[in-house]
This record gives C-alpha cells, sequence and structure tokens, in this order.
C-alpha cells in the first residue's frame, strides 16, 4: 500500500480531516481535504463533523484550530514546526508592554501562542488587520509581533501603534530584499509583483499587488495578467499552480522558504494519524480567553 492510501484508511478509520497551510510541501498539500492560511483552515475545521484534526502548519495554527474546536483532538504531525515569529513574542513581554500603555487596546496578529493571545483585546490576520485596528475604541493600540504588518496597518490607519516586540519580524519575509525585487522585476518585465505583507516596508511599497495569501491567491486567478512573481513563501507556488492553471509564477526569492513549514512530510502525517501525535493541548481557561479576541476578530471583519 501506498503511503497516500495508508493516509487516507487511517484518515477514514479515525474519522479525521487534513488541513494544510499555502506553504506546506505540495505533497502534504495533495492529501489534504483543505488547503489555506491558517485562520480560514481554524473555521473550515469548525464546519466539519470530523473527530480528528490534522493539522498541517505551525504550532500557533494548530492551537488556533484546538481554541476554536476545543471538542475535537487535533494532531500537529511534528513537534519542530515551530513559527520563529510566534516565539518573538511572549506573555510576560506583552503584559509588560501592557503595563507599560495603560489603557490601550491590544491587537495581536494570529501569529501568537496561546497564552499570549489571551491576554488581547481582539486578535487580526494579515488579510484583515487595517479594519481590526481601525475599529480599537483607543487612540494608541499595542500590536504585534510582527512589525512589518504594523506598516501595513499604519499606512491604512490613522491609530497609533505601540510594537509588542519592539521589532518583530517573520525571517523567512524579512529577510526578502530590493535586490530581490530588482532582480525578478528584470528577469521578468511583464509579470505583476505579489507581495505580503510580513515583507519589509519598502519592498511592500514597491508592490503591484500587497495581500495576504488567500489575498494573492484570488487576485491571482481572478486577474486577466498571465505572469506574476510571488513575494511570500514559495510552497503558495504549488497551489497557485493549481488555481489557475496556464499562468506563470516566478518565485521572488529562491531563499523564500519556511523551514519549520517544511518540517511535516507525508511520513509525519501518517505517524500522527497512526500514533496520534502529536495531540494540541492547552489548558482550558487560556482556550476560554483566547477565544475571546478570536471571537472578536470574527464579529469585527463581518
Ligand atoms: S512563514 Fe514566517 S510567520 Fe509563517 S510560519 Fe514561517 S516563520 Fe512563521
Amino acid at each position: 500500500m501506498s503511503l497516500e492510501d495508508e493516509i487516507l484508511r487511517l484518515k477514514r478509520d479515525r474519522n479525521a480531516v487534513i488541513l494544510a497551510h499555502n506553504y506546506q510541501r505540495p505533497e502534504v498539500q495533495d492529501i489534504a481535504d483543505f488547503v489555506g492560511d491558517s485562520y480560514g483552515l481554524s473555521v473550515e475545521a469548525t464546519k466539519t463533523g470530523a473527530d480528528v484534526i490534522v493539522f498541517c502548519g505551525v504550532d500557533f495554527m494548530a492551537q488556533t484550530a484546538k481554541i476554536l474546536n476545543p471538542e475535537k483532538t487535533v494532531l500537529i504531525p511534528s513537534r519542530h514546526a515551530l513559527c520563529p515569529m510566534a516565539m518573538l513574542l511572549t506573555k510576560n513581554e506583552l503584559e509588560q508592554v501592557q503595563k507599560n500603555n495603560p489603557g490601550c487596546e491590544t491587537v495581536l496578529y494570529v501569529n501568537t501562542h496561546a497564552d499570549v493571545k489571551a491576554l488581547a483585546t481582539c486578535i487580526c490576520t494579515s488579510a484583515n488587520a487595517p479594519k481590526i485596528v481601525s475599529q480599537m475604541k483607543t487612540d494608541m493600540v499595542i500590536f504585534g509581533p510582527d512589525a512589518n504588518l504594523g506598516y501595513f496597518v499604519s499606512k491604512t490607519c490613522d491609530k497609533k501603534l505601540v510594537y509588542a516586540p519592539e521589532a518583530g519580524f517573520c525571517p523567512t519575509h524579512h529577510q526578502i530584499e530590493m535586490v530581490d525585487v530588482e532582480r525578478a522585476r528584470k528577469k521578468y518585465p511583464n509579470a505583476v509583483l505579489t507581495v505580503h505583507p510580513e515583507c519589509q516596508p519598502q519592498v511592500q511599497d514597491a508592490a503591484d499587488f500587497l495581500g495576504s495569501t488567500t489575498q494573492i491567491i484570488k487576485y491571482c486567478v481572478e486577474s486577466d495578467e498571465k505572469e506574476f512573481i510571488v513575494g511570500t513563501e514559495m510552497g503558495i507556488i504549488h497551489r497557485l499552480e493549481r488555481e489557475a492553471p496556464g499562468k506563470k509564477f516566478y518565485p521572488i526569492s529562491e531563499m523564500a522558504v519556511c523551514p519549520t513549514m517544511k518540517n511535516i512530510t507525508l511520513e509525519k502525517v501518517r505517524n500522527a494519524l497512526l500514533k496520534n501525535r502529536f495531540e494540541v493541548e492547552i489548558p482550558k481557561d487560556v482556550m476560554d480567553r483566547a477565544r475571546v479576541g478570536i471571537q472578536r476578530m470574527m464579529d469585527l471583519s463581518k
């Protein structure tokens, strides 16, 4: 029996659903029931009748799935699938920033751990961050952990942001430089430049289209253009080629790879289902508090 067939059999036996982030390896995306961004996948999970969710993504994503589906078993196939950006903001550090800025509301990117989310007024994604921050009641808003996403928010909203931490970033997106933009523009003169707001400000400013992974996919599928430079993690190109056959997609840089996302392999997906590993466990009170900010985001994004 092939590995793929074994996974499908185990999935049926356990009444499981497999969710894969847009940055996962192509073969993991292909075995998944749903492929999407972190928040979209968690919401998707709430709609299924599955008992088990296998989340092929990184730690904070699997945690969000658990928070939204507390009665289900949520598995993350690798213990090493840890997001370095989420690690940049600890509960203690956020508490200190909140203490130094009393009265400010706090908006946190979904790329944070559950105990940190529990301290937020509201959660946001890269797709809805400006909309969420602009609806906060205070003029000054604590925002974290991604200062590049904060730049994107500041461009369209008049709130003053206090960053927690001071200069957080995603290593995969932050390393994309203007030299990559210039090289790609020269090599593919007819291509449209799409960029994720986790990229540095100057790279964002150079983009023809700026948006979240889901927004980039929608834009490329619906656009009349035929060639696109992809300014985000390279794994999304597999999804783009599936969704928009006939169009051409070029990575902005061969270095735009998130190593922890690539930690999950088909073998690990099989082992997750077979050996029930690794189960996401979060204390109930933390989940309950973290869910408040997530629910608020859902209400404010309508
Ligand atoms: S691409 Fe960046 S934000 Fe996403 S999981 Fe990797 S390190 Fe974290």
